[in-house]
């Protein structure tokens, strides 16, 4: 039974731990000028990353 749960959330976790090119779902997507995933929640981000001609962001700032 334990066996069971685990392969049923296993893919989930992964997904949801995986590169953030696979999260684009909604609340982010990949910047076609610097390549950086924004996030859309950080309005930071979004407005930075509608400038011409930007750098990649850090994210951890
Ligand atoms: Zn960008």
């Amino acid at each position: 039974m334990l066996d069971q749960a685990v392969k049923g959330s296993s893919p989930v976790v992964a997904a949801r731990r995986g590169s953030p090119e696979f999260r684009q779902c909604c609340d982010s997507y990949v910047c076609p000028v610097c390549s950086q995933v924004v996030e859309l929640t950080d309005y930071r981000q979004v407005l930075w990353h509608q400038q011409p001609g930007h750098q990649p962001m850090d994210a951890d700032d």
